[in-house]
């Protein structure tokens, strides 16, 4: 198997976006526990069934579960030229059954300030009756409180984008991540990338360490 990449970045820093990015120009597969497990319990697979039961009483799945998941899906024949993910490892046990069975060239971890999370998600918003994105800062409205495309005056506010929640989030995961970064830190494999830039600036980032 060809060596893996692990891509941390916090809520709101656009990792999904850069995740698609170095999937097209690695060819490795994006591997997301979140979505596997989600699978795994729908499929009602041994692992599944196990997960389900963390998952409804509001638990942590263990470790023990997510790395049998790894394991499988490295099995899996698209897995030979190495993997992208994300999302994984979560915790330093992870982590090193990680190193056991799957080789990790790099972790390239996207950093943003809290700060310009909050600004960022928080901003947005959305028109009721078309569906445009807007945002306070970076996409107001041409004219006040009156959609560009369709002309609309009523728009929507996530409710879990409020800054609270957002704080919330971002406390969790720098909580969760910190160690690990300074896990691969010490390993030599992490890379930081500065995410408080364009999309395309970010993307050209993370291209320039991949083809290093
Ligand atoms: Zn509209």
């Amino acid at each position: 198997m060809d060596s893996s990449i692990v891509l941390f970045g916090p809520p709101g820093a656009g990792k999904g976006t850069q995740a698609g990015r170095i999937v097209q120009a690695t060819g490795k597969p994006q591997v997301s526990t979140g979505d596997m497990l989600r699978a795994a319990v729908e499929e009602g697979t041994e692992l599944g069934r196990i997960a389900k039961g963390y998952m409804e009483s509001g638990g942590l799945v263990p470790d023990e579960v997510i790395i049998g998941l790894i394991k499988e899906r490295i099995k899996q024949p698209d897995a030979s030229g190495g993997l992208l993910f994300d999302g994984f490892p979560r915790t330093i046990p992870q982590a090193e059954a990680l190193e056991e069975i799957a080789p990790v060239s790099m972790v390239i971890a996207i950093h943003v300030e809290d700060e310009s999370i909050v600004e960022r998600i928080c901003g947005r918003f959305t028109c009721a009756s078309c569906g445009e994105v807007y945002h306070d800062v970076f996409r107001p409205c041409k004219i006040d409180s009156i959609c560009d495309s369709c002309g609309g005056i009523e728009f929507k506010r996530r409710a879990d984008d409020s800054e609270q929640t957002v704080r919330a989030r971002l406390s969790a995961y720098h909580e969760q991540t910190s160690p690990l970064e300074s896990w691969y830190e010490s390993k030599g494999l992490l890379q930081r990338i500065d995410g408080n830039h364009s999309i395309d600036q970010v993307g050209n980032s993370i291209s320039n360490l991949i083809n290093e």
